[in-house]
C-alpha cells in the first residue's frame, strides 16, 4: 500500500526543507524525498552569504525577511542557523555607480539597513580594502553568513516537529499524473501518493520537472570554491565582500580562513551532469580567485591556498527561480532553479512555495516574476548592472 500524504517535496536542500517547515506549520501531512541525505547538493556546499543587495523590490524584501529569520533563528525556526553578521560591501565598477545608487535607494525603501559609502570612508570600516579603483561602495552592516549543512537540518527538524516525514535515500524516479492531475510519485522504496507535488530538486529540477514532461531551462553547472588560510595578523574575522570589479566574492570561514568564489556569467556555461562532475578543484582556479583576492585585500599576498570544492548551480537564463505551478490546476509545482544566490532566500521561498500550494500569497513577496511562462514572454526578471548574476 502507498503510503498518502497531502504534500509531498522532492529534495533536501534548503528549499525543501524550509517548504516542508512552512506546509506542515499549516497542518498539512507532508513526506520530503530525498535521494540522498538533506543538504546533499547545492545546499549543504553552499557559500552561505546572508546579504541583501538585490535589484528588484520583490527580492529585496525576500532577502530582508530572510535575514530577520536568520537572526532570530531559535525562536522563527528552532535550533541553529550559524548567523554570523560580519557586515558586508558590495563594490561596482565606476560605470555602474548609478546602478549601485539606484539598489542602495530601492533597498532603503524597503526597509533594508545599508549605505552607501564614499571611496575616503570605506577605510574606516574596514582598513584592509584597496579602494583607488572604486568610487563608492554599499554597505550593510546586519549582512554575514550562516552555516549552511545546520541551517538545512535545523529546517528538518522544525518540519519534522511539526509532523513531516523526511525520507533520506529516496529517489523520485517518476510521478504519477491521471486525469492531468499528480497523484502521488514512484521511488525504489515504493509509491507515495500526494494530490500535490513540489519539485525542490536544485540542479536536479529540470530532470524532475521532465517526468510530468514540464520543460523548464534549469542548466546544472560547476562552480568553484576555494580556501586560503589569512597571515599572522590577520587571523580576525572580516567583513563579507561581494567584488564586481574583480568579479569575486569572499568572506570569513572558521580556523582563520577566508573562503572565496567567482561572480562570473560565464559559470553558466559549465554545464555537466549533475551525477558525475569533477568535485575537485582547478588549480588554474585557486591561482586565478587567489590574485583577485589579493588586488582587493593586499596582505592575502602571505596567504596560504588550503584546498577547496566544486559544487552545483542550478542556472537558469536570468538567474533567479522558477516558483509556479508548472501546469496549471495539475499540483505539480516548482521551486527551483536559484542559480548562485538562494540560500539567503531560504526562509522566504518555504514561504512563498507554501502559499503556492495552499492558494495564498503573502503581502510584498508576489510570485508572478517567478512564473515560468516569463522565458516564453520575453519578459525575464532583470537586475541593473552589466549582468545581473546577483539579482
Ligand atoms: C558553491 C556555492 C556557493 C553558493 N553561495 C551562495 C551564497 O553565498 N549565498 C546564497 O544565497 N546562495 C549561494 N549559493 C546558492 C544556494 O546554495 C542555492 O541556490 C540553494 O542552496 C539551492 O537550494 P535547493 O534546495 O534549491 O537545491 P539543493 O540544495 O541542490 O537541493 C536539491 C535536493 O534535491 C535532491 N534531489 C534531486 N533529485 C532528486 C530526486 N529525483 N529524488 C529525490 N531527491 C532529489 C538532491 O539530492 C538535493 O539534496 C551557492 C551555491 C553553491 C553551489
Amino acid at each position: 500500500m502507498a503510503e498518502t500524504y497531502d504534500v509531498i517535496v522532492i529534495g533536501a536542500g534548503i528549499m525543501g526543507c524550509s517548504t516542508a517547515y512552512q506546509l506542515a506549520r499549516r497542518g498539512l501531512k507532508v513526506a520530503v524525498l530525498e535521494k540522498e541525505t538533506p543538504g546533499a547538493g547545492s545546499s549543504g556546499k553552499s557559500s552561505a552569504i546572508i546579504r541583501q543587495h538585490y535589484s528588484n523590490e520583490v527580492t529585496a524584501r525576500m532577502a530582508l525577511h530572510s535575514l530577520r529569520v536568520f537572526q532570530n533563528f531559535k525562536e522563527e525556526v528552532g535550533g541553529e542557523s550559524g548567523f554570523t553578521q560580519a557586515g558586508f560591501f558590495v563594490l561596482t565598477p565606476a560605470k555602474d555607480i548609478e546602478g549601485l545608487k539606484a539598489n542602495v535607494a530601492l533597498q532603503q525603501s524597503v526597509g533594508i539597513k545599508t549605505e552607501l559609502v564614499p571611496r575616503e570612508e570605506i577605510k574606516k570600516l574596514w582598513p584592509h580594502l584597496e579602494v583607488g579603483d572604486l568610487v563608492a561602495a554599499a554597505y550593510e552592516p546586519e549582512s554575514g553568513y550562516a552555516d549552511p549543512s545546520l541551517t538545512v537540518n535545523s529546517y528538518a527538524e522544525a518540519a519534522r516537529r511539526h509532523g513531516a516525514r523526511i525520507y533520506q535515500d529516496t529517489p523520485v524516479t517518476g510521478v504519477r499524473m491521471a486525469g492531468g492531475k499528480v497523484v502521488g510519485v514512484d521511488t525504489p522504496k515504493g509509491a507515495f501518493d500526494a494530490g500535490a507535488v513540489v519539485n525542490c530538486a536544485g540542479p536536479w529540477g529540470a530532470r524532475v520537472a521532465a517526468m510530468v514532461g514540464v520543460e523548464v531551462p534549469i542548466n546544472p553547472c560547476r562552480v568553484q570554491v576555494a580556501f586560503f588560510r589569512r597571515p599572522s595578523g590577520y587571523k580576525e574575522e572580516h567583513p563579507v565582500v561581494a567584488d564586481f570589479v574583480y568579479g569575486v566574492y569572499w568572506r570569513s570561514e572558521t580556523g582563520a580562513l577566508t573562503l572565496v568564489g567567482l561572480i562570473d556569467p560565464e559559470e553558466a556555461n559549465d554545464v555537466v551532469d549533475p551525477d558525475a562532475y569533477q568535485e575537485q578543484l582547478d588549480r588554474d582556479f585557486v591561482l586565478e580567485v587567489g590574485e583577485r583576492l589579493v588586488r582587493r585585500f593586499p596582505a592575502m599576498e602571505r596567504s596560504e591556498s588550503t584546498g577547496g570544492y566544486a559544487a552545483l548551480y542550478a542556472i537558469t537564463p536570468d538567474w533567479h527561480p522558477v516558483i509556479d505551478e508548472a501546469i496549471l490546476g495539475s499540483g505539480f509545482y516548482l521551486c527551483a532553479g536559484f542559480s548562485g544566490h538562494g540560500f539567503k532566500l531560504g526562509p522566504a521561498v518555504g514561504l512563498m512555495t507554501a502559499d503556492m500550494v495552499t492558494g495564498q500569497e503573502t503581502p510584498g513577496m508576489e510570485r508572478r516574476m517567478f512564473r515560468l511562462s516569463r522565458y516564453a514572454e520575453n519578459d525575464p526578471v532583470r537586475g541593473r548592472y552589466e549582468y545581473s548574476i546577483v539579482g
